[in-house]
């Protein structure tokens, strides 16, 4: 091992030691301005005096009870118990967003890639103009004046059916118009077949744009392939202009899959911020329909201490004033600050679903022909026993070993996809990150509280 990564792996495993799941209600955490916790019911962030912090520490096994005793004594019980959420499993939830499969093949051929190359292990085809405008009738079947609903378009590579994107488009807003709801639009792009009327296109609608951007230049290239071989960066590059001069009401994000080859974050999000786009994230590649390009223990050591590099850039900028947009530290600031208190990890096979180019329903657009997923047809309608029993079981205080993590409200317990093919290999990564963010929280709160001025939020209690 050299220098550096003896450097990374001891950073890494002091982070591992501070955030290990020790008491299920409360996480403890230290920065300059002294300890804090965070109470896992209601995700509030309370600075705490140092007589509790080493009576809990300084419980030999601590019991939930013994526990529960000091924080009653201590007042923080009463504190937090204002902020409970509602955490009962989800019953009939109202659906209010829908993602589209509108062309399930693709140009690409990522080897990692949960589509199979975007035809998800089937035959390729593309969604015919009945099966999306059944699914547009879905989104707004059971919406009141003023509601919000989202309407995205993925693949595979989407843009394959770009008639139909702008057709449905055109549909969604006039019915949305009609029935005075709010519609938001997105599309999760691989960027090679953009083209300026696309940009104008998208600007119209106020498009949230995602590209899928594995790096730049040959770290891209070696993970994003055309499927008849050949480097897809620079074609991407060229179309992104567009996209990017035109964007005022439209928002461009780059989304980064990391597998153990593209594993220089810092770097990535440098030039991916260079280039222009209004937000830049990572997501682990934690469960591919191969085995390729998954993640392993050491790799995710390496991204953690990465994403921490990144998060100090960060910190450094926001300190100084300066629009940063890591959206991994972005979003995960602002749930701390709303008190996010989440029982599942997302809104999959609750208020969002996927829709298959023929017509299926599936808990959220990577579910697509995976049995563990289905929950009815724009036919037959959404089977609710069956979206009821997945709801229930999926709840985090039903998982182990989320019920005994204090990340479990802020986590959800972890993308369902990826828990139900290869279970939590990520779980100190994840803790580890979180207790960056609660750090990262407190020095903002304390030294630019400005930065929170928009969100509605409770501040720092004490
Ligand atoms: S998936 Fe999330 S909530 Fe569950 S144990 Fe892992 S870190 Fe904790
Ligand atoms: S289940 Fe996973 S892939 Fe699907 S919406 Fe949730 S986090 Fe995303």
């Amino acid at each position: 091992m050299n220098t550096a990564s003896t450097a990374t792996a001891t950073n890494v495993q002091t982070l591992y030691e501070q955030s290990a799941p020790r008491q299920p209600q409360i996480h403890l955490f230290e920065t300059e301005y002294g300890p804090h916790a965070l109470m896992a019911d209601g995700s509030q962030v309370y600075a705490v005096a140092p007589e509790l912090v080493a009576a809990l520490e300084g419980l030999a096994t601590p019991d939930a009870a013994q526990v529960d005793a000091l924080l009653a004594t201590s007042g923080l019980a009463s504190e937090t118990s204002v902020f409970m959420a509602d955490l009962n499993p989800l019953t009939n939830p109202p659906l209010r967003a829908l993602s589209l499969a509108i062309a399930q093949k693709c140009n690409l051929g990522c080897t990692y890639c949960y589509a199979q190359a975007g035809d998800f292990g089937d035959v390729a085809k593309s969604m015919s103009w009945e099966v999306a405008e059944a699914a547009v009738e879905r989104l707004f079947e059971d919406t009141q004046p003023g509601d919000r609903v989202n309407l995205s378009f993925m693949g595979g590579e989407p843009l394959i059916n770009r008639p139909l994107i702008y057709k449905v488009t055109e549909l969604a807003m006039a019915i949305a118009q009609a029935r005075q709801v709010k519609v938001g639009f997105g599309i999760t792009t691989n960027g090679t077949l953009l083209t300026a009327a696309d940009a104008d296109f998208f600007e119209r609608y106020g498009f949230a744009v995602t590209v899928s951007l594995d790096g730049v230049g040959a770290t891209h290239d070696r993970l994003r392939p055309f499927k008849g071989g050949g480097g897809s960066y620079d074609r991407i590059l060229a179309n992104l202009e567009p996209l990017l001069s035109r964007a005022r009401q439209m928002s461009v994000s780059a989304r980064v899959t990391v597998t153990p080859q593209n594993l220089n974050l810092r770097e990535t999000l440098q030039d991916l911020i260079d280039l222009g786009f209004h937000s830049v994230g990572f997501s682990p590649m934690l469960s591919s329909p191969t085995g390729k390009a998954e993640m392993d223990t050491a790799d995710l050591d390496i991204m953690l201490q990465q994403m921490i590099e990144c998060g100090q850039e960060f910190e450094r900028q926001t300190l100084a004033g300066r629009r940063y947009p890591f959206s991994n530290l972005t979003m995960a600031l602002q749930q701390i600050h709303r008190g996010t208190h989440r029982p599942y990890p997302c809104g999959a096979g609750a208020g969002y679903m996927g829709v298959s180019a023929d017509g299926n329903l599936w808990a959220c657009h990577r579910f697509v022909n995976d049995a563990a997923g289905l929950m009815g047809n724009l036919e037959d309608g959404l089977n609710r026993d069956v979206q009821n029993q997945w709801l229930a079981a999926r709840q985090v205080d039903r998982q182990e070993p989320c019920k005994s993590c204090w990340a479990r409200y802020l986590c959800g317990g972890g993308c369902h996809h990826e828990v139900i093919h290869r279970g939590r290999p990520a779980c100190d990564y994840i803790r580890g990150w979180l207790h960056f963010c609660l750090q990262t929280y407190v020095h903002l709160l304390e030294q630019r509280p400005e930065y929170f001025a928009s969100a509605p939020a409770t501040p720092l209690a004490s």
